[in-house]
């Protein structure tokens, strides 16, 4: 039996450290509560990355809280999100230090009181959509809608737990998923609930259906009058990436940049649709990722930026990750230079950057772009025409990075150092 009521959920920390509420519909606020999956450090065009495209996700740490020292508290994914939904360090749970494989037989002990669990006993709505990789068990014992989770729509465990050899990943044209994955155990399921309503998944269908879903249950619920906790875990950006046909082959980071744009364009349909539905306002948006980028996939991984190694390590680069919240008129935009003239709302927030670098907001008029200080004037411009997040670089270089773009992968692509990163 677990300790219960000697937890400290992130979610009660975080109401704990917010002003008083005042409006009745504000005394309970909603939570979207989104994790990226091997998303690293320098991934995100406001975290410095040069060609990210992450115009939504830029937007939220422009107008909300950009954290720059947050951390996972492990470098893989199984005790990470264990961790996360409960609020205590994975060993306490027995989530560690390994992750769960599709013939596991165990999970996240039922004794353990996750957030959703908490937030439902106070009248909320919860659903859960993405990928779980918190325990499947005997007829899906384990599975969210066990675990707090009013509804669930996703994956079970990682979607490289299955061969995928011969699955389409990005269309079109049909360009097969990058590698194998794991052989000799079965096809990756889609699961509603706990019924398998695909198998094996159809990824580039796979994320206009994790968005229908977040969109009805939103809309949903703000018909309703209920709050409510929608936990969006998405996988986009883990081996082998993939993307549905209307963000494949665009990005200039390749595969991963399309993943990670279909990621950031995912955020930007969960914010639309709390504009829709009129709850924005009352909505605390947290975006972060699981562990570090798989430093090993050399341009098939993510990137820690500036930090040493990635997942499987403890290193600063597996286990710091990007973090942004939102919630409009309760959370104060966080560091920001502002050029002289911006609008209200316009405020950039630097990225980290180095020095001299110039980072364009995503839909900065031409010749509003904002220089990082130091920039001597008239050197930061955006040319007329330039799309948004697509003005990341610093006068005279190039126009995009080596090896971003396809399967070269080889020595000099990933990280420095020489890490030890297990593929889990
Ligand atoms: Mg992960």
């Amino acid at each position: 039996m677990g300790p219960r009521g000697r937890h400290h959920p992130w979610v009660l920390l975080l109401l704990l450290l917010l002003p008083p509420v005042r409006a009745a519909a504000a005394a309970r606020p909603n939570f979207v509560l989104v994790l990226a999956d091997d998303l690293g450090y320098g991934d995100l065009g406001s975290y410095g990355h040069p060609s990210s495209a992450t115009p939504n996700l830029d937007r939220l740490a422009a107008r909300g809280l950009r954290f720059t020292d947050f951390y996972s508290s492990a470098a893989v994914c199984s005790p990470s999100r264990a961790a996360l939904l409960t609020g205590r360090l994975q060993v306490r749970s027995g989530i560690y230090p390994g992750v769960f494989e599709p013939g596991s037989r165990g999970g996240l002990p039922l004794a353990e009181v996750t957030v959703a669990e908490l937030l439902k006993a106070r009248g909320y709505a919860t659903a859960m959509v993405g990928k779980w990789h918190l325990g499947y068990g005997e007829n899906g014992s384990f599975l969210p809608v066990h675990q707090g989770f009013d509804h669930f729509l996703g994956v079970p465990y990682s979607h490289d737990q299955g061969p995928c050899q011969n699955l389409t990943c990005f269309p079109p044209p049909d360009t097969k998923c990058f590698g194998t994955c794991d052989q000799g155990v079965v096809p990756l399921p889609l699961l509603w609930n706990q019924s398998i309503i695909q198998q094996p998944v159809s990824f580039p269908d796979l994320v206009p259906l994790y968005n229908k879903f977040s969109r009805d249950f939103i809309a949903d619920c703000a018909r309703r009058g209920l709050p409510f906790l929608l936990y969006y875990a998405s996988h986009h950006t883990h081996y082998p990436q993939f993307a549905s046909r209307a963000f494949a082959g665009r990005a200039r980071r390749g595969p991963f940049g399309d993943a990670l744009a279909e990621f950031d364009g995912a955020v930007g349909q969960l914010l639309q649709a709390l504009r829709d539905s009129g709850v924005e306002n009352s909505t605390m948006v947290l975006v972060t990722s699981d562990n570090g980028p798989s430093t090993l996939r050399m341009a098939r991984g993510g990137s820690s930026g500036h930090l040493k190694c990635g997942k499987g390590t403890t290193y600063e680069g597996g286990m710091r990750e990007p973090a942004l919240a939102y919630w409009p008129g309760r959370i104060a935009p966080g560091e920001c230079h502002c050029h002289p003239g911006t609008a209200p709302g316009e405020c950039h927030c630097p990225p980290v950057t180095a020095p001299g670098e110039c980072h364009c907001h995503p839909g900065t008029a031409p010749g509003e772009c904002h220089c990082t200080p130091g920039m001597a004037p008239g050197e930061c411009h955006c040319p007329p025409g330039t799309a948004p997040g697509e003005c990341h670089r610093p006068p005279g270089t190039a126009p995009s990075s080596p090896g971003d773009r396809g399967h070269r992968e080889g020595p000099g692509m990933g990280h420095r150092t020489k890490c030890v990163t297990p593929e889990q």
